[in-house]
């Protein structure tokens, strides 16, 4: 099972090989001045990974947790926000605010539709007293790319309110320069680009947010950064750190700028254009009108059960992809593209991807072994 699977969702992801050695390693304690080396060096690297100058963080969490600690920390209760929900973690995002007694305020999207500026622009112009705007960089839900640097650009016009971004499914994968496209909170995920597990969020937050950071009244613990801006400062962390995982983190990111963001970023849309390409030689649709290179979701023909051919993917050819969500269910296929995978293991799944397939009588035009080699070639 362990050689032959293929973890082909958008995250959790296939670990790097060095990862998975690295997470071997015998425990040491976090209180020792070798993690604290290991900390303080993972902390400078993250922020060069965010393209920014302020301070970055490592929370021990899902990336949800990530998403908690930016609305907790720079909102206060009873204050407005503008939240773009264009699929499941927008969805989510809005839910979580208005559990910390946040006013939101909706643009709801069509599922996989491009975001037109000037609805937001619309709502701003409305309503000067929203103290943030949430969206997602990558909705994973669906695979579309949100234009972050335009949004950025419009928001930073408005002195009161804050541009917080779920960048999840875009830190480590595709550019995204927290300063330059002027984000005043953004939070990333080590499942997806990172090719780390589950566990790990990072947070960084701009000047115009910490500003807003030492004036919220929103009860906050376990996700205080101003806590955990002090613990750094001594090499620590606010709790006891999830050594192993930053560990593993320190070597992902020491050998990712080794190698150049851009280079990482170029691997992941080398899968991306493969997979988007032979979606369509196969004569199949992406489903989001500004896709991701994180993932690709392509549009199933209408008489495929999406949901049994997905679990037998996963169950004869051992290939985990994922489904669509609520009114995606069955739907579409949604292919990760970030984590470790070679472009061996693309071709492969395209014709196991194929056999599944004609096992579903599914209709589709053939694509060759040898086409996808050339493709590689070129
Ligand atoms: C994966 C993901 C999350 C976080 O999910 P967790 O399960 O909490 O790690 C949030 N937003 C987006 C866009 C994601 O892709």
């Amino acid at each position: 099972m362990e050689t032959d699977y293929s973890l082909l969702a958008p995250g959790p992801v296939n670990l790097h090989p060095e990862v998975l050695k690295i997470l071997g390693l015998p425990m040491i304690h976090h209180r020792t001045p070798f993690f604290e080396e290991i900390l303080r060096r993972s902390l400078l690297n993250l922020q060069r990974v965010f393209q920014t100058q302020e301070q970055a963080f490592i929370l021990p969490s899902t990336g949800s947790g990530g998403m908690e600690s930016l609305l907790v920390n720079p909102l206060s209760p009873g204050d407005e926000v503008l939240a773009i929900v264009s699929g499941k973690f927008g969805e989510r995002w809005s839910k979580m605010a208005q559990t910390f007694g946040l006013r939101v305020t909706e643009i709801n999207l069509e599922w996989g539709k491009k975001l037109d500026l000037a609805l937001v622009e619309k709502e701003l112009q409305k309503n000067s007293k929203f103290k943030a705007v949430l969206c997602q960089a990558c909705e994973t839900s669906t695979g579309i790319a949100h234009p972050i640097q335009d949004l950025g650009g419009l928001i930073s016009n408005y002195p009161d309110t804050l541009f917080l971004v779920d960048a999840i499914t875009a830190l480590g994968a595709y550019p995204i320069p927290m300063d330059m496209w002027k984000i005043d909170g953004m939070v990333g995920g080590s499942q997806k680009a990172f090719m780390l597990p589950t566990g790990l969020s990072f947070v960084s937050f701009s000047k115009k947010a910490w500003k807003k950071i030492e004036a919220s009244t929103m009860p906050r613990f376990y996700f205080d950064i101003r806590r955990e801006k002090k613990a750094n400062l001594t090499g620590e962390t606010f709790f006891s750190s999830p050594v192993s995982l930053i560990r593993a983190l320190d070597w992902v990111l020491q050998d990712l700028l080794a190698r150049g963001l851009d280079h990482h970023f170029k691997i992941i849309e080398k899968r991306s254009l493969f997979t988007k390409h032979f979606v369509h030689a196969l004569g199949l649709q992406q489903f989001s009108e500004t896709p991701s290179t994180s993932l690709t979701a392509l549009v199933l023909p209408p008489n495929v059960d999406g949901q049994k051919l997905r679990a037998h993917l996963e169950q004869t050819h051992l290939i985990t992809l994922m489904g669509g969500q609520d009114q995606l269910k069955g739907k579409i296929l949604r292919i990760g593209h970030m984590g470790f995978i070679p472009m061996e293991e693309m071709v492969t799944f395209f014709l196991k991807l194929q056999k599944a397939f004609r096992e579903f009588n599914v209709s589709y035009s053939g694509v060759q072994e040898d086409e996808m080699r050339a493709w590689l070639q070129k």
